[in-house]
């Protein structure tokens, strides 16, 4: 069976500064698969290769049997792949509603079915992006993702930075996609919340994929090791 996301041997450069010498991942369908590794090790380089945000000098994504590895990033979106970026980046003077639009394409996910699934985007829909607390905002950023209607989900610390209350709305909101069968890439530092979701688990080590597992094979020398926990 292909994946429907394979990335392979990807060698990704900033200006003249290599990050990554070699990352290999897959997303089967319906899989979550948890991109793992300390800081500065490469899993934001490497999901902004994947969204297309950056050239690959080396290796191959391919989506849904098709080689992306030149596409530019709007049509790696257009393909299916929904990316809620670090740092959240939603449009700061548009509305919440105005932001969940201009990301809309046909598909099962419409205003409506993200507003019933986040009701906070709803009570919030005519307040500018830019006044919504760090949680709202995180939840327009994955709402926005979901208007485009993605076969693949990809999540940059979505967690990152909220209060634990807000985190744990924000699991449960992963955990319901996942059972949906949505496809998930994600990156996140708490990993007793993320071990438990992921089917598989690729660990970065200086810009390479080092182990890749079911969270069950995950041994303290492992953690040790790569995760320095
Ligand atoms: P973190 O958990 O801290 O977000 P990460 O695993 O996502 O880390 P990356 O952000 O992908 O790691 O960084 C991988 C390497 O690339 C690091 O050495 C980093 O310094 C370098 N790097 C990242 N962004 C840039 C950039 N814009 N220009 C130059 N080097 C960069």
């Amino acid at each position: 069976m292909t994946a429907l996301l394979e990335a392979e041997g990807l060698h990704v450069f900033y200006g003249g500064s290599q990050a990554l010498f070699g990352v290999d991942l897959a997303v089967e369908d319906g899989q979550a698969v948890a991109l793992m590794g300390r800081n500065g090790m490469g899993k934001t380089t490497s999901i902004h290769a994947i969204c297309r945000m950056l050239p690959v000098r080396l290796g191959a994504v391919r989506f849904a049997g098709r080689d992306i590895s030149s596409l530019p990033s709007f049509r790696a979106a257009r393909l299916g792949i929904g990316l809620v970026p670090e740092g959240r980046r939603c449009f700061p003077n548009l509305t919440v509603t105005e932001n969940l639009i201009a990301a809309a394409r046909a598909g099962p996910w419409t205003l409506d079915r993200v507003q019933t699934f986040f009701p906070r985007l709803a009570e919030r829909a005519g307040q500018y992006a830019a006044t919504l607390s760090g949680g709202e905002q995180q939840m327009l950023a994955i709402g926005r993702a979901l208007m485009t209607n993605p076969r693949l989900l990809v999540l940059d610390e979505a967690t990152e930075g909220l209060a634990p209350v807000i985190r744990s709305e924000i699991w449960q909101a992963i955990r319901q996609l996942k059972a949906e069968g949505l496809s998930i890439l994600l990156v996140d530092k708490t990993l007793a919340e993320l071990l438990p979701l992921a089917d598989a688990c690729v660990i970065l080590e200086r810009g390479r994929s080092v182990w890749h597992g079911p969270p069950a094979a995950i041994t303290a020398e492992i953690e040790q090791r790569w995760l320095g926990l």
